[in-house]
């Protein structure tokens, strides 16, 4: 669970987008939970893998109902 520590910290850095979807990727790599702060759901990584009965073969971070939606450049 993210505390409103984290959530301060995390306010902060999303100044540069890029760098805070950065940053929650390391986290949700890193086995962490991670809410969608919309619908306040856990994040969840997509791998190729996993998305095998997609079209899109694009690594990225989702939550269940598809409101948060980070595409993910693996190379
Ligand atoms: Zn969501």
């Amino acid at each position: 669970m993210i505390n409103i520590k984290q959530f301060a910290e995390l306010q902060k850095k999303s100044k540069n987008s890029f760098a805070s979807q950065r940053q929650l990727m390391k986290k949700v790599m890193a086995g962490q939970t991670v809410l969608c702060s919309t619908c306040q759901q856990p994040l969840f990584l997509i791998t190729p893998q996993h998305s095998a009965t997609a079209s899109s073969d694009n690594s990225g971070i989702r939550c269940k109902k598809g409101c948060t939606d980070i595409q993910l450049e693996f190379v």
